[in-house]
């Protein structure tokens, strides 16, 4: 592996796909300082959301769903409707699926709640109206992927699952390998993500990885100079100026107001 900068570089530039999996991923010391890092930030800044105060399996997939293409802000006060309307599998699978989607507007993208509703209506057919906790079975519902699938076990079962969205990815891209195309690499950045989960804590590890790619480490302005990654990170040593356009803009970094959160897109996986 080679050290650029005090970086653990753990893929070369000209490859966009990594070949053999184990030489690509960060050693031990390098996960270590990544969790340390990850949820130490988490515990002063990570956002307090309704549905990091549940582990109602129903409640997480709902939340999950909503958020993959829309703002938090916007997704809270839905959230909270969509649970007084139908507050379990049992209820939603039994409301008329129009009414279902005027229920969902104006969040958009309606195939989601027609997904949910199925969802809803197999967990009731099949289980009883729960869901599973084991990856496999609850993959073989249609609307749940790989993404998905994991948030429901870290976040409703709390059991060690890694999770792999588009948030998450740029961070683990960005951290970890910093070359090549990210968009090439799917099945890489689930092992890394897999790699560097913690055998403890996974629920807030998740959550700020997530908080830390909508808020920090952005797709167009990372804001390199307030991230607690900044110091092991292969992009920020390629890019040493990126933590200028954060810096130059007057207040201390870490009392500056948060941008903007950023949907998050579950394309990986
Ligand atoms: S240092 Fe910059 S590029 Fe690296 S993870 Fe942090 S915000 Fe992202």
């Amino acid at each position: 592996m080679a050290r650029r900068q005090g970086v653990a570089v753990v893929a070369r530039a000209r490859h966009a796909r990594p070949r053999g999996p184990a030489a690509w991923l960060p050693d031990s010391a390098a996960r270590r300082r990544f969790r340390a890092g990850v949820l130490r930030w988490y515990r002063r800044h990570g956002r307090d959301l309704p549905w990091r105060r549940t582990g109602d399996p129903y409640h997480i997939l709902v939340s999950e769903i909503m958020l993959q293409q829309t703002q938090v802000d916007r997704v809270r006060p839905k959230y909270e409707e969509w649970l007084s309307k139908y507050p379990s599998f049992a209820a939603l699978a039994a409301a008329d699926e129009d009414e279902v989607v005027r229920t969902w507007y104006p969040l958009g993208y309606n195939i989601r709640p027609r997904r949910l509703h199925s969802i809803a209506r197999e967990a009731v057919a099949r289980f009883d109206g729960r869901l599973p906790s084991d990856e496999s079975t609850l993959r073989s519902f249609k609307g749940i992927g790989a993404y998905t699938a994991g948030a429901v076990r870290a976040f409703a079962f709390r059991e060690r699952a890694a999770i792999l969205d588009t948030n998450v990815a740029r961070v683990l891209w960005r951290v970890f390998v910093a070359a090549g195309d990210p968009k090439r690499m799917t099945r890489h950045l689930w092992d890394v993500s897999r790699a560097v989960l913690p055998h403890r804590h996974v629920f807030d590890f998740n959550q700020a990885l997530m908080d830390l790619g909508a808020l920090v480490c952005t797709a167009r302005r990372p804001r390199c100079a307030i991230c607690p990654l900044a110091r092991s990170c292969a992009w920020r040593a390629r890019h040493p100026d990126a933590s200028l356009v954060t810096a130059r803009r007057g207040a201390p970094p870490d009392r500056r107001r948060p941008p903007a959160d950023r949907a998050r897109r579950v394309r990986p996986g």
